[in-house]
């Protein structure tokens, strides 16, 4: 990569404008497009709500991301916990699948990075932590 970065916080809902703001402040002098940057933020804000929400529902952990600047301008964050993980990623990943309350929890949020990056790459095992990876 031509540049990156790599930031760890807390798994606490307050860190989730912090990771928005630090895409933001990171990739803002490589002029993203506005559209580019906007959709980084939306897929970003949903992977590290999945941290905050399931990946450590009877603690407090770790939630590490790294941002890479490529010199094509290709953007690769990746997110990455050490959480309970996801014994089935393809059926995690269907639009409507959700383990969270149904009061608060859509089951929407992968079907939304899906929608909008280019590609999304999900490796996670059960007890050990899940890493996703957003590209655009
Ligand atoms: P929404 O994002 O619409 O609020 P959701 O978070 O349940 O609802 P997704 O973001 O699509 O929907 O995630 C689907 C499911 O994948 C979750 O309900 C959860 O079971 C699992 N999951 C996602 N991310 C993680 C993670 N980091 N650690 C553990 N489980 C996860
Ligand atoms: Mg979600």
């Amino acid at each position: 990569a031509e540049n990156s970065t790599r930031i760890q916080f807390d798994s606490l809902s307050s860190n989730e404008a912090y990771a928005r703001g630090v895409t933001a402040a990171f990739l803002a002098r490589y002029d993203p497009t506005v559209p580019q940057l906007a959709d980084l933020k939306t897929a970003v804000s949903e992977a590290v709500t999945n941290c905050i929400v399931h990946a450590y529902p009877e603690r407090i952990g770790p939630v590490c991301m790294t941002i890479a600047v490529y010199p094509d301008r290709e953007v690769h964050i990746t997110i990455t916990d050490k959480g309970i993980g996801i014994p089935n990623v393809e059926q995690a990943m269907q639009p409507l699948f959700t383990t969270g309350n149904p009061e608060e929890r859509s089951g929407l949020g992968f079907a939304v990075m899906q929608s909008f990056m280019d590609r999304v790459k999900v490796t996670s095992k059960p007890g050990k932590g899940t890493k996703v990876l957003l590209v655009k």
